[in-house]
């Protein structure tokens, strides 16, 4: 039991680590899906939590999620339950996360135990949604420090690249 915990829990770290990194803040400096499907203003909870069944809206929340998907093939052999437990967490968490939709609010308690793990809370993620310079890490707070200082580099090397171009 406890095994899988920890493995669900691992799973949802390098998930979320990778998808930070690899897919989340390159998407805000060189792409275009994600701020369109996930920054657009005045959409609803369903539109952000739940695969729509619009394919660009589904295209970027399927990007999001193949890292924990390709994390649980390599996780499988070790222990389903922890896969199944780390993997129905995430879903709970897209869900959770967007209950700022429906004018939800994290009791305090809650609020508390979360911010004791490390784990965004709705309000936090809804933080993002306004000011996309702000508040990554989509399951965990920790991620956001260091997701900033890499949306700041990628943002500098598109920067210094268009001036090579300029001036080439
Ligand atoms: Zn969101
Ligand atoms: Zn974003």
């Amino acid at each position: 039991m406890l095994q899988a915990i920890a493995l669900a829990w691992l799973l949802l770290v390098i998930g979320d680590g990778v998808s930070t990194f690899c897919y989340h803040v390159p998407e805000h400096v060189l792409g275009r899906l994600h701020v369109q499907v996930h920054h657009a203003p005045r959409k609803n909870f369903r539109h952000y939590a739940v695969l729509s069944g619009k394919p660009v809206v589904m295209l970027d929340g399927i990007l999001g999620a193949l890292p924990y998907l390709l994390v649980a093939a390599v996780f499988w052999p070790l222990s389903g339950p922890g896969v199944l437990l780390g993997l129905a967490f995430g879903q709970f968490h897209v869900w959770w996360r967007h209950t700022t939709a429906l004018g939800w609010q994290t009791p305090r308690a809650i609020a508390k135990l979360c911010g004791w793990l490390g784990i965004t809370t709705p309000e936090q993620h809804w933080q993002h949604h306004c000011n996309s310079y702000t508040a990554y890490g989509d399951i965990f707070t920790f991620f956001d420090a260091p997701a900033r200082l890499w949306l700041r580099q990628l943002r500098r090397w598109r920067l210094n690249r268009r001036r090579y171009f300029f001036a080439g």
